[in-house]
């Protein structure tokens, strides 16, 4: 059986667009149908391809936006002169077909019996797997505690803003605006760095599991700044989307 749903994941299948919801000017969440989706877990990824009338294909992988058992969503954020990503942001409508195969990834992922509170940070549309994994603790009924630091150009580009305004009672969540912040911001302003690492972090010996995501600097500046507070480095689970990405 396992060896089915291994070959199922890896062969390419035709989704169709059920639904497009406005994230922020630039982000998209676009929710799949899949008639042969053999299931996922928080944090993985799946892989999109495009193919053009003359052939030409382009391929992108994008993290799984919904929890286990929801429907299959995508969150992308269009990024100017990307090849696919103003294609999936801009163009694509209900009804549309793609082609995608998952899920993929074994690693990024947390379960709910995983042990340990969580420390997820995120910059930019690196919340996306993220959401995944809050998502599947409410789903699931874990008390587990939760820290979230989250890190964005400014907060029109916060993305999923009510959905996690709506854990504000539950999970400790803190915010940075890297460019610009509003008169009457009371979160962090700046890029994360180790003092800000040090303030809203789990302290080292609560050994918390930690998930980065996000453009491939802002993992490595917050691992190593992880790191160097002490937390072991095979308790931080990182995902880079590659790129700079200028937060
Ligand atoms: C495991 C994984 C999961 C991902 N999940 C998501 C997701 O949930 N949502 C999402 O929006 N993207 C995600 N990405 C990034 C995505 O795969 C594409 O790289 C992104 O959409 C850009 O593709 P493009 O064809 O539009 O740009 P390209 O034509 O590939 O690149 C255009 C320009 O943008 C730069 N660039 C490429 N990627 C980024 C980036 N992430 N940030 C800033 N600049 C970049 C390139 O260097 C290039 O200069 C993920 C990547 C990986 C590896």
């Amino acid at each position: 059986m396992e060896g089915t749903a291994v070959q199922r994941r890896l062969i390419w299948q035709v989704a169709t667009v059920a639904a497009v919801t406005r994230e922020t000017p630039s982000v998209r969440t676009i929710e799949l149908s899949v008639p042969d989706w053999p299931g996922h877990r928080a944090g993985q990824h799946l892989d999109v391809r495009l193919t053009a009338e003359d052939g030409y294909t382009a391929e992108r992988s994008y993290s799984i936006a919904s929890a286990p058992g929801e429907p299959v969503s995508i969150t992308v954020e269009r990024l100017k002169d990307g090849e696919v990503s103003p294609y999936l942001t801009e163009e694509l409508r209900v009804g549309d077909q793609l082609e995608l195969r998952g899920p993929v990834g074994g690693y990024f992922v947390w379960e709910a019996t995983d042990p340990g509170p969580l420390l997820l940070i995120a910059g930019g549309s690196g919340i996306v797997p993220l959401r995944a994994i809050l998502r599947q603790r409410r789903r699931s009924g874990s008390d587990v505690p939760v820290r979230l630091l989250y890190s964005s150009r400014t907060l029109p580009d916060v993305i999923y803003r009510d959905e996690l305004d709506s854990y504000r009672d539950d999970i400790s969540a803190s915010y940075t605006l890297t460019r610009t912040q509003p008169p009457d911001w009371t979160g962090y302003a700046g890029r994360v760095n180790s003092a800000l690492l040090a303030e809203v972090a789990w302290p080292a010996h609560k050994e918390p599991l930690t998930f980065v995501c996000g453009p491939t600097s802002f993992v490595e500046t917050v691992a190593e700044g992880l790191v160097h507070l002490g937390y072991q480095p095979g308790r931080v689970k990182t995902e880079r989307f590659g790129a700079s990405g200028g937060r």
